[in-house]
This record gives structure tokens, C-alpha cells and sequence, in this order.
């Protein structure tokens, strides 16, 4: 057998200039032209949504002046997004470690956090798990063995402004370099936060991306991601769905977000009724950890249910965050009761300053080998590495095959036991 063995491309030139330092990200949107502008709701509309007890305790005390009908409206969720060091200390007891790194921060990947996502952190403890992922540490700055900015290498699979083709019937379309939150193990931290060089996202690019999804008619399926996409206005999104809808070639629509767990107020009534207009549509939920479950995601995550839009989800296995089954466990449970299917769980892409986060693949199989058998089939999702140097993703399973013997595989089951399957003519364990 022959083995190929890819690494990043970490010799490659930078495909972009360093970028200027400013913790300010750009504008969440961008004018053109053909696209329609940008509108807040009408004053009349609908904002009402559920607050959870300690979120209603931490925007009494930290956002006063704010009124229950603001904090619900995401557009001021994002503009009051905690992006400085100052907005930090204003409400969290920072580490001096912490305090250090976003001082230092430079370029993409900057601090971004919603007001409600920071609700659900603790103020005290720097351990915890999703203050973790999104409040910068020192260990930011440590570049490990195999690391590199783009660990997927899909700068080198970009076929168009934003279309990452590698796959035959399928493409990434990378819509937007802004994100409602900023996770510090982001594999496009290269490009989120603070784009520039290369990674612009505007709709002049968006109409490079189209003319080439246009043109080729053998891809049938399309990942909207970025970036975040439901950072885009309604009426953006209503936009480029219609579009690459009005493309007959393109079948099946997909969003990749992790809007619904930290800014669950974007969920509302208006976009769903632009959402439903274009099934098949299904989302991939980035979801990390059960404390992002709150009465406020459970709203977002039915209103998306509601309306037809399959739901998978997506989880990074990460050191000292979820890499353990009590923790992994329960989050599939929460998903499923939630409508969510458990889709995939993967370990951190090798991107540059996040081996303080990767586990190895070991924990990964097991707790795969924790929910196989001892919880609901639906509950367990695939393992799966992405592969560094654009190998994709490859999926990673407990070996149940024990061996053969003569006309009966031997196989193992999720408690050891080793059970006989007639399999008369077949090959398989034979080697074992
Ligand atoms: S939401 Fe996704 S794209 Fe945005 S920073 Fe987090 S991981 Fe990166």
C-alpha cells in the first residue's frame, strides 16, 4: 500500500500582505450597487425573545442604559460587541495573561464577543470553558510543529473570490470575513475579524464567485460560510439564496453558522421566512459546549426547526473545553432535544497559535467509543480529521473488526464482546 503523507504547505509564500494592526474590525457590511441596502427592521417589529435569568442579571448590570427591546435586537448585539481591551475589563477579572495578549493582539482574529455570549461566561475564571475560546491567552503566540495559517490549504483550492472548489460536486463559498464572535481556534483565522490583502468580501466579489458557480454546472451542492454568513442583512442573504437558487445546476443549499448559540436574537421571524423560501436548505451549527444552551438558543434553534431547515451540528474536540465524554455526552443529548443532529466531531485543524486547544486523535475515538452502544445511535456523530495540505476530511471509527475465521467475521461490539457474522465468500479480517 502506498502512503501519502501531505503537511501543510508551510514553505509557501504568505498569499496575502501582513495585515494593519486594528483591533476594529471592518464594517460587518459592505454597499454595492445590485445588492439591496441594508435594513433594520420597522420600528413596530417583532423583538420579542426570551432572556434567560442571568442574562437579565448581567445587562441590568453592565448595560444599564439598555432597554429589553435593544438587548433583543441582534443589530445592537453586534454593535455593542465586546471588541477591546477596555470593553474586557469592564466586565471580566482578566488574568494578566490575558490582559498581555489582547494588549499585544495584532491583524485578523481579533476580540469579538456579543454582550449575550459574554453573559454566559464567567467574569472570574479564566478556565472556563467558553471564556476560553474566545478571550486570547499567551499560548495565542506559540507556533507548534505543523501549524500554519491556512492549515486546509484553501487559499491553494480558491477557484474564484471566495469559492473553494475541492471536492467534485461541491464548494465552500465564503461569503463574509465577519463573524459575530471570534473563536481563538478559528481555521480562517487568516481571514475573519480584520480582512484584507486577498480576503475581501464584498458583493463585487460575490459576482466573480457567481459568474464561476454559473459556469460550472457540475456543482450540485454549495457551503455558504465565511465568516459567518447570518452576519449578513436579511436582504443580502435573500439575495445570493435567490441567486444561486435561480442556478437549476445547484440542488442543495447549505449554511455553516454559529449564530444561533452567540447572537440567537438574528434568529428572528423575518429571516426564517426569508430561509424557508429556498429548501433544500439545511445549517451547520457550530456548537461547542452545553453552556450555550439557554432558553435564548433553544428559541433560535426551534424557529429554524420550525421552519424545515434540517439542523446538523458541528463540534471541535478541545483540550480542557469538551474532551471529555461527561461533558460530550450530555451536549449530544442537548442536541438532539434541540432538533439538532450530531453531525461531526472534529480535532482543532493544526492553525497557527492553537495547540493549547488540539487533543489528540485518541480522545477523539475515545469518546466516540464512550457514546457508541451506551447512548442513542442518533446521539453519536462522525470523527473526523481534516486532513492538513487539502487531503479533506477524513473520518476516523473505533476498528470493530477482530478478525475471520473461515466463512464467520469476528467483530467486536461497544463492550468488548466478540460476536460471529456469516459472511460466506467475504475477505474482510482476514489479515488480522
Ligand atoms: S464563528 Fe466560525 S468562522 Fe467565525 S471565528 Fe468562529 S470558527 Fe471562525
Amino acid at each position: 500500500m502506498t502512503v501519502l503523507l501531505l503537511r501543510g504547505r508551510e514553505l509557501k509564500p504568505p498569499l496575502r500582505p501582513v495585515p494593519q494592526p486594528d483591533l476594529r474590525p471592518s464594517p460587518p457590511f459592505q454597499q454595492a450597487k445590485q445588492i439591496p441596502s441594508i435594513g433594520r427592521p420597522p420600528r413596530n417589529a417583532a423583538l420579542r425573545f426570551p432572556v434567560n435569568p442571568e442574562t437579565k442579571a448581567f445587562y441590568r448590570r453592565f448595560y444599564p442604559g439598555a432597554s429589553v427591546t435593544e438587548w433583543n435586537d441582534w443589530h445592537w448585539q453586534l454593535q455593542h460587541r465586546i471588541r477591546s481591551l477596555d470593553d474586557l475589563v469592564r466586565i471580566f477579572r482578566l488574568s494578566e495573561d490575558e490582559r498581555e495578549a489582547v494588549a499585544q493582539h495584532t491583524g485578523p482574529l481579533p476580540v469579538g464577543i456579543t454582550p449575550y455570549y459574554a453573559s454566559l461566561m464567567s467574569r472570574d475564571d479564566p478556565s472556563e470553558p467558553l471564556r476560553r475560546t474566545h478571550i486570547m491567552t499567551g499560548a495565542e503566540g506559540i507556533r507548534m510543529p505543523g501549524e500554519s495559517d491556512d492549515p486546509l490549504d484553501e487559499d491553494h483550492d480558491t477557484a474564484a473570490p471566495g469559492i473553494v472548489h475541492r471536492y467534485p460536486d461541491r464548494v465552500l463559498f465564503l461569503t463574509t470575513g465577519t463573524c459575530a464572535t471570534y473563536c481563538r481556534y478559528c481555521t480562517r483565522a487568516r481571514a475573519v475579524g480584520n480582512p484584507g490583502g486577498e480576503y475581501q468580501f464584498s458583493p463585487k466579489q460575490w459576482e466573480k464567485a457567481l459568474a464561476y458557480l454559473e459556469a460550472h454546472t457540475e456543482v450540485r451542492d454549495v457551503l455558504l460560510s465565511g465568516g459567518d454568513p447570518l452576519s449578513l442583512s436579511d436582504e443580502r442573504l435573500d439575495w445570493l439564496l435567490g441567486r444561486l437558487r435561480a442556478m437549476k445546476h445547484i440542488e442543495f443549499l447549505r449554511i455553516g453558522t454559529k449564530v444561533p448559540m452567540v447572537l440567537p436574537q438574528r434568529i428572528t421571524k423575518a429571516l426564517v421566512k426569508v430561509l424557508k423560501k429556498y429548501h433544500p436548505l439545511f445549517m451547520s451549527l457550530h456548537i461547542t459546549h452545553p453552556r450555550e444552551f439557554t432558553d435564548e438558543s433553544r428559541e433560535a434553534l426551534a424557529r429554524l426547526a420550525d421552519a424545515g431547515i434540517p439542523l446538523g451540528s458541528q463540534t471541535v474536540l478541545m483540550k480542557g473545553i469538551n474532551d471529555d465524554i461527561a461533558v460530550i455526552k450530555p451536549l449530544m443529548h442537548l442536541l438532539l432535544k434541540n432538533r439538532v443532529k450530531p453531525y461531526y466531531l472534529y480535532t482543532v485543524d493544526p492553525v497557527r497559535g492553537s495547540g493549547h486547544f488540539r487533543t489528540n486523535v485518541e480522545k477523539g475515538l475515545e469518546i466516540i467509543e464512550g457514546l457508541r452502544g451506551y447512548t442513542t445511535g442518533y446521539a453519536t456523530p462522525i470523527f473526523a480529521v481534516d486532513a492538513p495540505g487539502g487531503g479533506g476530511k477524513i473520518q476516523i471509527a473505533p476498528d470493530c473488526v477482530v478478525g475471520r475465521d473461515g466463512d464467520d467475521l469476528l467483530l467486536r461490539n461497544f463492550e468488548g464482546g466478540v460476536y460471529r457474522y456469516p459472511d460466506a465468500g467475504g475477505t474482510l479480517g482476514a489479515g488480522k
